[in-house]
Protein backbone atom coordinates (compact mmCIF):
# COMPACT_ATOMS: atom_id res chain seq x y z
CA UNK A 1 0.00 0.00 0.00
CA UNK A 2 1.18 3.50 -0.53
CA UNK A 3 2.61 5.50 2.18
CA UNK A 4 0.15 8.83 2.70
CA UNK A 5 1.90 11.61 2.52
CA UNK A 6 1.33 14.40 5.01
CA UNK A 7 4.38 16.51 3.89
CA UNK A 8 5.16 17.17 7.75
CA UNK A 9 8.35 15.27 9.06
CA UNK A 10 9.88 14.58 12.85
CA UNK A 11 13.72 16.39 12.10
CA UNK A 12 16.81 16.49 13.85
CA UNK A 13 19.82 18.00 12.30
CA UNK A 14 23.34 16.82 13.03
CA UNK A 15 24.34 17.05 16.09
CA UNK A 16 26.54 19.93 15.82
CA UNK A 17 24.07 22.34 14.75
CA UNK A 18 21.68 20.98 18.35
CA UNK A 19 23.20 23.09 21.09
CA UNK A 20 22.62 26.33 19.27
CA UNK A 21 19.18 25.85 17.63
CA UNK A 22 15.55 25.78 19.82
CA UNK A 23 14.72 22.51 18.88
CA UNK A 24 15.81 20.30 16.05
CA UNK A 25 18.24 22.46 14.03
CA UNK A 26 15.44 23.15 11.41
CA UNK A 27 16.12 26.04 10.74
CA UNK A 28 19.78 25.39 10.27
CA UNK A 29 19.26 22.95 7.83
CA UNK A 30 17.33 24.66 5.74
CA UNK A 31 19.24 27.11 5.67
CA UNK A 32 22.59 24.73 4.45
CA UNK A 33 20.62 23.06 2.42
CA UNK A 34 19.22 26.72 0.41
CA UNK A 35 23.31 27.81 0.27
CA UNK A 36 24.11 24.69 -0.98
CA UNK A 37 21.82 24.34 -3.84
CA UNK A 38 22.10 27.91 -4.72
CA UNK A 39 25.73 27.88 -4.71
CA UNK A 40 26.19 28.91 -8.35
CA UNK A 41 24.05 32.16 -7.90
CA UNK A 42 24.30 34.62 -5.26
CA UNK A 43 22.32 34.26 -2.22
CA UNK A 44 21.14 36.08 0.71
CA UNK A 45 19.73 34.91 4.11
CA UNK A 46 17.29 37.11 6.65
CA UNK A 47 16.52 36.06 10.24
CA UNK A 48 16.03 37.63 14.02
CA UNK A 49 18.99 38.11 16.17
CA UNK A 50 20.39 40.44 18.74
CA UNK A 51 22.46 43.63 18.13
CA UNK A 52 24.92 45.06 19.92
CA UNK A 53 22.38 46.19 22.29
CA UNK A 54 20.38 42.85 22.72
CA UNK A 55 17.80 44.31 20.60
CA UNK A 56 16.06 42.14 18.12
CA UNK A 57 16.07 42.77 14.49
CA UNK A 58 15.91 41.05 11.24
CA UNK A 59 19.33 40.91 9.56
CA UNK A 60 20.46 40.16 5.95
CA UNK A 61 23.76 37.60 6.01
CA UNK A 62 25.38 36.29 3.00
CA UNK A 63 27.05 32.79 3.90
CA UNK A 64 25.52 29.84 5.97
CA UNK A 65 27.89 30.39 8.58
CA UNK A 66 26.14 34.11 8.72
CA UNK A 67 22.89 31.96 9.24
CA UNK A 68 24.00 31.08 12.63
CA UNK A 69 23.64 34.78 14.71
CA UNK A 70 19.52 34.00 14.01
CA UNK A 71 19.65 30.19 15.46
CA UNK A 72 17.89 30.71 19.28
CA UNK A 73 14.47 31.83 19.63
CA UNK A 74 14.08 35.26 21.04
CA UNK A 75 10.39 36.15 22.43
CA UNK A 76 10.36 39.61 21.05
CA UNK A 77 9.13 41.40 18.20
CA UNK A 78 12.12 41.85 15.44
CA UNK A 79 12.33 45.09 13.84
CA UNK A 80 11.78 43.85 10.27
CA UNK A 81 11.54 46.82 8.48
CA UNK A 82 14.79 47.52 6.79
CA UNK A 83 15.08 43.81 6.04
CA UNK A 84 11.90 44.20 4.04
CA UNK A 85 13.49 46.66 1.80
CA UNK A 86 16.58 44.83 1.93
CA UNK A 87 14.95 41.43 1.05
CA UNK A 88 13.17 42.93 -1.80
CA UNK A 89 16.24 44.79 -3.75
CA UNK A 90 17.92 41.57 -3.65
CA UNK A 91 15.62 39.71 -5.31
CA UNK A 92 14.91 43.12 -7.94
CA UNK A 93 18.78 42.25 -8.63
CA UNK A 94 18.48 38.03 -9.22
CA UNK A 95 19.81 36.87 -5.66
CA UNK A 96 18.57 33.51 -4.34
CA UNK A 97 16.80 34.72 -1.08
CA UNK A 98 16.01 33.21 2.28
CA UNK A 99 13.38 34.83 4.46
CA UNK A 100 12.54 33.48 7.70
CA UNK A 101 10.52 34.95 10.60
CA UNK A 102 6.68 34.63 12.11
CA UNK A 103 3.86 33.66 9.69
CA UNK A 104 3.28 37.76 9.70
CA UNK A 105 6.41 39.15 9.01
CA UNK A 106 5.97 36.33 5.90
CA UNK A 107 2.60 37.57 5.19
CA UNK A 108 3.92 41.32 5.06
CA UNK A 109 6.98 40.09 3.08
CA UNK A 110 4.99 38.34 0.43
CA UNK A 111 1.92 41.21 0.34
CA UNK A 112 4.53 44.31 0.13
CA UNK A 113 6.41 42.01 -3.03
CA UNK A 114 2.81 41.35 -4.79
CA UNK A 115 2.07 45.00 -4.41
CA UNK A 116 5.32 46.28 -5.99
CA UNK A 117 5.03 43.22 -8.69
CA UNK A 118 8.17 41.73 -7.22
CA UNK A 119 9.88 37.98 -9.55
CA UNK A 120 9.65 36.02 -6.43
CA UNK A 121 10.64 32.80 -8.03
CA UNK A 122 13.87 33.00 -5.71
CA UNK A 123 12.42 33.33 -3.03
CA UNK A 124 12.69 30.94 -0.09
CA UNK A 125 10.24 31.61 2.70
CA UNK A 126 10.41 29.87 6.00
CA UNK A 127 8.05 30.63 9.34
CA UNK A 128 7.72 29.34 12.76
CA UNK A 129 4.89 28.50 14.20
CA UNK A 130 3.92 31.66 16.63
CA UNK A 131 2.70 31.70 20.24
CA UNK A 132 3.09 35.73 20.07
CA UNK A 133 5.76 38.02 20.40
CA UNK A 134 6.59 40.64 23.72
CA UNK A 135 6.67 43.75 21.92
CA UNK A 136 10.64 45.38 21.95
CA UNK A 137 9.75 48.14 24.93
CA UNK A 138 9.18 45.26 27.48
CA UNK A 139 12.05 43.40 27.00
CA UNK A 140 14.93 46.61 26.71
CA UNK A 141 12.49 47.45 30.08
CA UNK A 142 13.11 44.04 32.05
CA UNK A 143 16.73 43.77 30.60
CA UNK A 144 17.34 47.29 33.02
CA UNK A 145 15.70 46.00 35.41
CA UNK A 146 18.06 43.29 35.69
CA UNK A 147 20.51 44.59 34.71
CA UNK A 148 20.36 47.25 37.67
CA UNK A 149 20.14 44.33 40.17
CA UNK A 150 22.85 43.11 38.66
CA UNK A 151 25.14 46.32 38.61
CA UNK A 152 26.82 45.25 35.23
CA UNK A 153 25.58 45.55 31.70
CA UNK A 154 24.07 42.36 29.79
CA UNK A 155 26.47 40.87 27.35
CA UNK A 156 24.75 38.34 25.94
CA UNK A 157 20.84 36.39 27.06
CA UNK A 158 19.39 33.13 25.49
CA UNK A 159 15.57 32.88 26.50
CA UNK A 160 16.08 28.92 25.88
CA UNK A 161 19.57 27.54 26.56
CA UNK A 162 19.91 24.63 25.36
CA UNK A 163 23.08 22.79 26.98
CA UNK A 164 20.50 23.30 29.67
CA UNK A 165 17.73 20.82 28.71
CA UNK A 166 15.61 20.70 25.49
CA UNK A 167 12.51 21.40 27.65
CA UNK A 168 11.23 24.00 30.21
CA UNK A 169 12.45 27.02 28.82
CA UNK A 170 15.81 26.98 30.50
CA UNK A 171 17.62 31.10 30.42
CA UNK A 172 21.21 32.28 30.39
CA UNK A 173 22.43 35.84 31.18
CA UNK A 174 25.93 36.93 30.78
CA UNK A 175 26.99 40.55 31.96
CA UNK A 176 29.61 42.30 31.41
CA UNK A 177 31.56 42.28 35.25
CA UNK A 178 31.53 38.42 34.53
CA UNK A 179 28.86 36.78 35.78
CA UNK A 180 27.00 34.31 34.43
CA UNK A 181 23.56 32.89 35.38
CA UNK A 182 22.17 29.18 33.74
CA UNK A 183 18.61 28.85 34.68
CA UNK A 184 18.75 30.86 37.47
CA UNK A 185 15.09 32.37 39.33
CA UNK A 186 16.90 35.86 38.78
CA UNK A 187 16.91 35.78 35.03
CA UNK A 188 14.00 33.53 34.81
CA UNK A 189 10.95 36.52 35.00
CA UNK A 190 10.82 37.50 31.44
CA UNK A 191 10.20 34.10 29.90
CA UNK A 192 7.88 32.99 33.24
CA UNK A 193 5.63 36.04 32.08
CA UNK A 194 5.97 35.01 28.41
CA UNK A 195 4.94 31.57 29.27
CA UNK A 196 1.77 32.44 30.99
CA UNK A 197 0.72 34.70 27.88
CA UNK A 198 0.98 38.37 30.10
CA UNK A 199 3.45 40.02 28.10
CA UNK A 200 2.58 39.14 24.49
CA UNK A 201 0.53 41.78 22.26
CA UNK A 202 -2.69 42.64 22.54
CA UNK A 203 -2.94 41.77 18.55
CA UNK A 204 -1.66 38.20 19.01
CA UNK A 205 -4.75 36.95 20.43
CA UNK A 206 -6.65 37.75 17.31
CA UNK A 207 -3.90 36.12 14.78
CA UNK A 208 -4.90 34.76 11.72
CA UNK A 209 -2.04 32.85 10.75
CA UNK A 210 -2.70 29.12 12.71
CA UNK A 211 -3.49 27.03 9.71
CA UNK A 212 -3.12 29.40 6.93
CA UNK A 213 0.82 29.75 6.66
CA UNK A 214 2.04 31.55 3.53
CA UNK A 215 5.28 30.48 3.51
CA UNK A 216 7.10 27.83 1.76
CA UNK A 217 7.67 25.87 5.17
CA UNK A 218 6.38 25.51 8.71
CA UNK A 219 9.15 24.80 11.63
CA UNK A 220 7.98 24.45 15.05
CA UNK A 221 8.81 22.35 18.27
CA UNK A 222 7.97 18.66 18.24
CA UNK A 223 5.75 18.88 21.46
CA UNK A 224 4.26 14.88 21.78
CA UNK A 225 6.85 13.19 20.05
CA UNK A 226 7.21 10.97 22.43
CA UNK A 227 3.40 10.01 22.53
CA UNK A 228 3.60 10.23 18.49
CA UNK A 229 7.52 8.40 17.54
CA UNK A 230 8.75 7.20 20.80
CA UNK A 231 11.16 5.31 19.22
CA UNK A 232 13.34 8.48 18.57
CA UNK A 233 15.98 9.48 21.23
CA UNK A 234 14.76 13.61 21.90
CA UNK A 235 17.13 14.27 24.71
CA UNK A 236 18.27 17.35 22.53
CA UNK A 237 14.98 18.29 20.61
CA UNK A 238 13.25 17.81 17.86
CA UNK A 239 11.46 20.26 15.31
CA UNK A 240 8.87 19.46 12.80
CA UNK A 241 9.04 20.43 9.15
CA UNK A 242 6.10 21.03 7.50
CA UNK A 243 6.26 21.78 3.63
CA UNK A 244 3.34 23.84 1.62
CA UNK A 245 3.98 23.27 -1.76
CA UNK A 246 5.92 21.50 -4.32
CA UNK A 247 8.79 23.71 -5.44
CA UNK A 248 10.51 22.30 -1.96
CA UNK A 249 10.49 18.91 -3.69
CA UNK A 250 14.81 19.43 -4.37
CA UNK A 251 14.84 21.06 -0.73
CA UNK A 252 13.30 18.18 0.67
CA UNK A 253 15.35 15.41 -1.04
CA UNK A 254 18.81 16.74 0.16
CA UNK A 255 17.43 17.93 3.80
CA UNK A 256 16.49 14.31 4.02
CA UNK A 257 20.74 13.34 3.13
CA UNK A 258 21.96 15.88 5.70
CA UNK A 259 19.66 14.67 8.54
CA UNK A 260 20.16 12.60 11.40
CA UNK A 261 16.61 11.76 11.90
CA UNK A 262 13.66 12.81 9.28
CA UNK A 263 10.75 10.67 9.24
CA UNK A 264 7.17 11.82 7.59
CA UNK A 265 4.41 11.39 9.55
CA UNK A 266 1.52 8.77 8.59
CA UNK A 267 -1.51 11.10 9.88
CA UNK A 268 -2.12 14.27 11.83
CA UNK A 269 -1.76 12.90 15.55
CA UNK A 270 0.97 15.30 15.70
CA UNK A 271 -1.18 18.75 16.10
CA UNK A 272 -2.97 17.53 19.30
CA UNK A 273 0.38 18.72 21.40
CA UNK A 274 1.39 22.02 19.39
CA UNK A 275 -1.96 24.22 20.43
CA UNK A 276 -0.38 27.10 17.98
CA UNK A 277 -0.17 25.26 14.95
CA UNK A 278 -4.03 25.62 14.40
CA UNK A 279 -4.78 27.70 17.34
CA UNK A 280 -4.31 31.46 18.74
CA UNK A 281 -3.39 32.47 21.46
CA UNK A 282 -6.00 32.88 24.29
CA UNK A 283 -5.70 36.05 26.12
CA UNK A 284 -5.28 35.14 29.94
CA UNK A 285 -7.65 36.75 32.23
CA UNK A 286 -5.12 38.47 34.26
CA UNK A 287 -3.77 40.53 30.94
CA UNK A 288 -5.85 43.31 31.30
CA UNK A 289 -4.69 43.52 35.22
CA UNK A 290 -1.10 43.05 34.31
CA UNK A 291 -0.88 45.94 31.87
CA UNK A 292 -2.69 48.69 34.10
CA UNK A 293 -0.27 47.08 36.65
CA UNK A 294 2.68 47.43 34.37
CA UNK A 295 1.83 51.22 33.71
CA UNK A 296 1.00 52.46 36.79
CA UNK A 297 3.69 50.82 39.19
CA UNK A 298 6.20 49.58 36.34
CA UNK A 299 8.75 46.15 35.74
CA UNK A 300 9.80 45.63 39.19
CA UNK A 301 6.30 45.45 40.83
CA UNK A 302 4.47 43.19 38.13
CA UNK A 303 7.05 40.79 38.66
CA UNK A 304 6.53 40.16 42.36
CA UNK A 305 3.00 40.29 41.38
CA UNK A 306 2.70 38.09 38.21
CA UNK A 307 6.00 36.26 38.03
CA UNK A 308 6.26 35.06 41.90
CA UNK A 309 9.01 36.90 43.74
CA UNK A 310 8.53 35.26 47.49
CA UNK A 311 10.80 33.23 48.79
CA UNK A 312 8.34 30.10 48.49
CA UNK A 313 8.05 30.73 44.78
CA UNK A 314 11.92 30.86 44.86
CA UNK A 315 12.28 27.35 46.54
CA UNK A 316 9.99 26.03 44.03
CA UNK A 317 11.41 26.86 41.06
CA UNK A 318 14.73 25.23 42.47
CA UNK A 319 12.85 22.19 43.21
CA UNK A 320 11.45 22.57 39.16
CA UNK A 321 14.95 23.00 38.14
CA UNK A 322 16.71 20.06 40.36
CA UNK A 323 14.22 17.53 39.06
CA UNK A 324 14.36 18.49 35.69
CA UNK A 325 17.98 18.42 35.52
CA UNK A 326 18.04 14.60 37.48
CA UNK A 327 15.22 13.49 34.67
CA UNK A 328 13.16 13.18 37.98
CA UNK A 329 10.39 15.65 36.84
CA UNK A 330 8.31 14.16 34.64
CA UNK A 331 8.16 11.03 37.29
CA UNK A 332 7.23 13.33 40.42
CA UNK A 333 4.14 14.47 37.83
CA UNK A 334 3.09 10.76 37.22
CA UNK A 335 2.98 10.38 40.88
CA UNK A 336 0.70 13.45 41.61
CA UNK A 337 -1.03 12.80 38.84
CA UNK A 338 -1.96 9.57 40.23
CA UNK A 339 -2.83 10.47 43.82
C1 LIG B 1 8.20 34.44 19.33
C2 LIG B 1 8.26 32.97 19.06
C3 LIG B 1 7.17 32.15 19.38
C4 LIG B 1 7.21 30.78 19.10
N1 LIG B 1 6.13 30.02 19.42
C5 LIG B 1 6.14 28.70 19.13
C6 LIG B 1 5.03 27.87 19.44
O1 LIG B 1 4.02 28.32 19.97
N2 LIG B 1 5.10 26.55 19.11
C7 LIG B 1 6.19 26.01 18.49
O2 LIG B 1 6.19 24.83 18.22
N3 LIG B 1 7.26 26.77 18.19
C8 LIG B 1 7.27 28.09 18.50
N4 LIG B 1 8.35 28.86 18.17
C9 LIG B 1 9.38 28.30 17.26
C10 LIG B 1 10.44 27.47 17.89
O3 LIG B 1 10.90 28.09 19.04
C11 LIG B 1 11.61 27.17 16.96
O4 LIG B 1 12.03 28.30 16.25
C12 LIG B 1 11.26 26.12 15.96
O5 LIG B 1 10.94 24.97 16.67
C13 LIG B 1 12.38 25.80 15.00
O6 LIG B 1 13.35 25.09 15.66
P1 LIG B 1 14.90 25.27 15.38
O7 LIG B 1 15.60 24.23 16.18
O8 LIG B 1 15.15 25.34 13.93
O9 LIG B 1 15.10 26.67 16.07
P2 LIG B 1 16.09 27.86 15.88
O10 LIG B 1 17.31 27.54 15.10
O11 LIG B 1 16.29 28.41 17.22
O12 LIG B 1 15.17 28.82 15.01
C14 LIG B 1 15.69 29.98 14.53
C15 LIG B 1 14.66 30.64 13.63
O13 LIG B 1 13.76 31.38 14.43
C16 LIG B 1 13.69 32.69 13.92
N5 LIG B 1 13.41 33.60 15.04
C17 LIG B 1 13.98 33.62 16.27
N6 LIG B 1 13.47 34.61 17.00
C18 LIG B 1 12.58 35.26 16.22
C19 LIG B 1 11.76 36.41 16.39
N7 LIG B 1 11.73 37.10 17.53
N8 LIG B 1 10.97 36.79 15.36
C20 LIG B 1 10.99 36.12 14.17
N9 LIG B 1 11.74 35.03 13.95
C21 LIG B 1 12.53 34.61 14.97
C22 LIG B 1 15.05 32.94 13.28
O14 LIG B 1 14.99 33.93 12.30
C23 LIG B 1 15.34 31.58 12.68
O15 LIG B 1 14.71 31.44 11.45
C24 LIG B 1 8.36 30.22 18.49
C25 LIG B 1 9.46 31.04 18.21
C26 LIG B 1 9.43 32.40 18.48
C27 LIG B 1 10.61 33.24 18.14
S1 LIG C 1 0.95 35.49 17.03
FE1 LIG C 1 0.41 36.00 14.91
S2 LIG C 1 0.28 38.23 14.91
FE2 LIG C 1 1.41 37.66 16.76
S3 LIG C 1 3.57 37.74 16.14
FE3 LIG C 1 2.87 35.64 15.87
S4 LIG C 1 2.22 35.50 13.74
FE4 LIG C 1 2.35 37.65 14.26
Amino acid sequence: MNKKHTNAFAYINQDEYLNVSSSGGAFLGIAKVFFSINKDGRCSAYGACFDENLNVRHERVLTFEGTKRFCGSKYVQSDCLEAYKKAKKDLLEGYNVLFTGTPCQISVLKNTLKSSEVNVEKLLTVDIVCHGTPKAEIWKEYKSYIEQKEGSKLKFFSFRYKPAGWKGYPTFAEFENGKKYINSYKISHFITLFRKDLLIQQGCFNCIFPGHYQSDITIADFWGIEFCLPEIDTKKGVSIMIFHNEQCEEIKKCLSNYAKVMIEMDDDSYLIYNHNLLNKTLKPKEYDDFWQDYKQQGIGFVICKYAGNSLKEKIKFEVIRMLRYTGLLYTVKRMMHKA
